[in-house]
């Protein structure tokens, strides 16, 4: 009898288990047919690949910086202007390779002049980059991710979860469109990584990226004007600052105590702060490392909150970036007011920590820290 129940069960089961199959059967056929079909990014390759594979394509050594050098000094990415290649070599380049920047679908500016722009991707998603203007130069916040899955507690971005990791030509064509808006520029720019994503979990892209940004026939931008936003993830911030020693770091604090930072922070459950702190207080670095403190009230901006905070960075080389929050509709979350935020930021430096109250721009535009989160379409 339970024999017989148990082939009835299995029977039952089967439909389903083929559409299983049917469904992943399709989508790697799918895969493998897109493959085919669609051309490597250029924006994807390193100058060595680059070399290796026009090299193999028959090309003559010095094609590939050439190439290079129209894609990110000229930021060019149309083939048909390469004035200096041959015009055979240039619409082989186009057979063998997609070029293009993927497109802006939406641009939003503040008065302060910061400017959120949405980008698609190729498979249909959107990523959020901002372009802020500053006093005497311009800062880039990039993204690194969809979406992110580290869900702290007040986070826009953290409450919309993870979607998919981003591609190191995602993350250039981000740097390459917000050049184009400021093109005639040559003053200084700073690339803050601190979009959307935690940046260390998707370190193959993030390096990649960082490589095409600071070669030379790359962007050449100086690692010294780039700055990783990390909520501390350790094995990669060695392996960071092993790469890029000059990259600067900024570590979401964002609480004085280890037990407020795993309730605001789930990720400190997994990547202890006294790890972190131990690290930041023994590995000799060039740069102070900035901590990110998002003031929340109530919650970590009392003047005792902000005596624990300076005996928790007590010995390490740091300075404190107090950020009052950014309120999200959809979030339990409060800014705190004016008055609150100084009492705070004068009992760090009665402590002699070096302080700096960012009040983030962009926030009419939703495009301030832990503002950017691209909302589902509605049906
Ligand atoms: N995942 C990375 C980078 C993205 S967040 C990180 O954690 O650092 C960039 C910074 O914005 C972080 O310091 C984060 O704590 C802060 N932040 C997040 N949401 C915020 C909000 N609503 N208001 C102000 N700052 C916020």
């Amino acid at each position: 009898m339970k024999r017989k129940s148990k082939i009835l069960n299995y029977c039952r089961s089967l439909p389903s288990l083929l559409a299983t199959c049917h469904l992943s059967l399709n989508c790697d056929i799918i895969g493998l047919v897109k493959k085919l079909i669609t051309k490597p990014w250029i924006l994807e390759r390193q100058l060595n690949e680059l070399k290796e594979e026009l090299r193999a394509a028959g090309f003559r050594p010095f094609t590939a910086r050439q190439v290079f050098q129209w894609l990110y000094h000229k930021n060019s990415q149309d083939p048909t202007a390469w004035s200096n290649i041959g015009k055979a070599d240039r619409e082989k380049i186009a057979r063998l390779y997609e070029c293009a920047c993927r497109p802006v679908l939406e641009s939003q500016n503040d008065e302060q002049g910061t400017r959120k722009f949405l980008i698609g991707l190729a498979d249909g998603l959107k990523v959020e980059t901002v372009l802020i203007r500053e006093k005497d130069h311009y800062t880039f916040c990039l993204s690194t991710q969809m979406g992110c899955a580290l869900a702290c507690r007040f986070c826009a971005t953290g409450a919309m979860g993870f979607r998919r990791n981003l591609s190191s030509g995602e993350i250039i064509t981000q740097v390459l469109i917000l050049k184009k808006e400021l093109a005639g520029y040559s003053g200084k720019l700073n690339l803050v990584f601190m979009g959307m994503g935690e940046p260390l979990l998707n370190y193959e892209s993030l390096a990649r990226a960082l490589r095409a940004i600071s070669e030379p026939d790359g962007l050449n931008i100086s690692p010294r004007h780039v700055t990783v936003s990390t909520a501390g993830i350790l094995e990669n911030l060695k392996n960071l600052e092993q790469d890029f020693p000059p990259v600067k770091i900024a570590f979401s604090l964002n609480a004085p105590t280890s037990a407020l930072r795993c309730e605001l922070m789930p990720v400190s459950r997994r990547e202890s702060l006294d790890g972190l702190l131990a690290w930041f207080r023994e590995h000799k670095r060039r740069q102070r490392i900035t901590c990110e403190y998002v003031l929340l009230q109530g919650v970590n901006d009392s003047p005792d909150q902000a005596r624990q905070l300076a005996r928790l960075l007590h010995g390490i080389p740091a300075k404190v970036n107090l950020i009052p929050y950014n309120e999200n509709p959809a979030l339990p979350f409060q800014r705190p007011d004016e008055a609150t935020v100084e009492k705070f930021r004068a009992v760090l430096l009665e402590k002699s920590l070096t302080v700096i109250t960012r009040w983030s721009k962009g926030q009419g535009i939703r495009s301030a820290c832990g503002q950017l989160a691209v909302l589902p379409e509605k049906p």
